[in-house]
């Protein structure tokens, strides 16, 4: 049986990773600090006895014998990226050093989990994973974008220097049951905001475009590339159908019945114009695409928040 530790693990993304692990045989460890992740994302997976819950900050150091490590810890979404800023940067230099410092001691093969947000504000269209991105280093966003950017600079040292098995997945823009209803990002905001029959708030006029995954297809992206074997150049996983916000807002309204109007407000700086994934290396490297519609992928994340909204759940 493999031991794997998921960092982040009671987060939106890391949830969905442990069960499937779990549903995979594994014997899964969850680490997290709980600043944006859920005890009640892990609810489920707490009768398992191969699974165990550690509330902990990778700032710190973790001694514990696995055989796999997912990083997955660290705030993503804007707000709350943007909350300390500087405990944003900690997470990422000082965390990842750390879990690398373990991946070394155990033996263990890392996956780091980095972001579209290397590309900044791309000035290559779509962006494959040898685009060095265009990123403000004393803007609002610098901290997680400069923080990721380190953090694979790292696996990158850690690899060549101390010959750690690591491999970098680059994360676009993800949804689905699970997401924080308080992050701020545009599907948990528009969803509330139209279950609620509140204002959509479209920031800037929604001509930005984003491409969208839905959560289960990331997470058999992640799966995959941590069995693909030995790599440490950093592959993309994302859905490339890109969309504006505009139309994300209207798809929402539509799938929800709501009858709320959209209304702009200002455009956040250095706010990304435009966002699409080239997956090809993931294609050919995991034979791995996303298969899950927007529409359905949409539905599922709509009946998770409706109970949520529904049953009050706090913050
Ligand atoms: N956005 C919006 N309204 C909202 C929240 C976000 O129009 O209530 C826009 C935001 O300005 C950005 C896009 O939606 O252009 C995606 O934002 P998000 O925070 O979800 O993620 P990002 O890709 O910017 O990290």
């Amino acid at each position: 049986m493999i031991r794997v530790l998921v960092t982040g693990g009671a987060g939106f993304i890391g949830s969905h990773l442990c069960r499937v692990l779990l549903e995979r045989g594994h014997a899964v460890i969850a680490a997290d600090s709980l600043f944006s992740g859920r005890k009640r994302n892990i609810l489920p997976l707490m009768s398992n006895p191969r699974f165990e819950f550690m509330r902990h900050d990778i700032i710190q150091p973790l001694f514990i014998e696995c055989d796999q490590i997912y990083n997955l810890a660290c705030p993503a979404s804007p707000v709350h990226y943007q909350y300390n800023p500087i405990r944003t940067v900690k997470v990422n230099v000082l965390g990842t050093m750390n879990v690398l410092g373990l991946a070394k001691r155990c033996g263990a093969r890392m996956l780091q989990a980095s972001t579209s947000e290397v590309y900044g504000d791309p000035q290559v269209h779509p962006q494959p994973e040898s685009y060095w991105g265009h990123v403000n280093p004393i803007g609002p966003r610098a901290c997680y974008d400069e923080g990721k950017r380190i953090a694979e600079t790292l696996c990158r040292d850690y690899h060549v220097g101390n010959g750690v098995d690591v491999c970098i997945a680059r994360i676009f823009n993800t949804y689905g049951p699970h997401m924080a209803l308080n992050d701020g990002r545009v599907v948990s905001n528009f969803l509330l905001q139209a279950l609620r029959g509140e204002p959509i708030t479209i920031y800037g006029d929604g001509s930005q475009t984003r491409s969208f995954c839905f959560v289960s297809d990331l997470v058999e992206g992640l799966i995959r590339l941590m069995e693909c074997g030995e790599r440490f150049e950093p592959v993309n996983l994302g859905n490339p159908e890109e969309r504006t916000i505009r139309e994300i807002a209207e798809r929402i309204v539509s799938l929800t019945g709501s009858s709320s109007k959209l209304v702009e407000e200002p455009l956040p700086q250095d706010d990304p114009v435009r966002r699409k994934p080239d997956i090809r290396l993931a294609k050919q490297l995991l034979n791995w695409q996303p298969s899950v519609s927007l529409d359905d992928g949409l539905k599922e994340t709509v009946a998770d928040f409706q109970a949520r909204v529904h049953g009050h759940e706090e913050w």
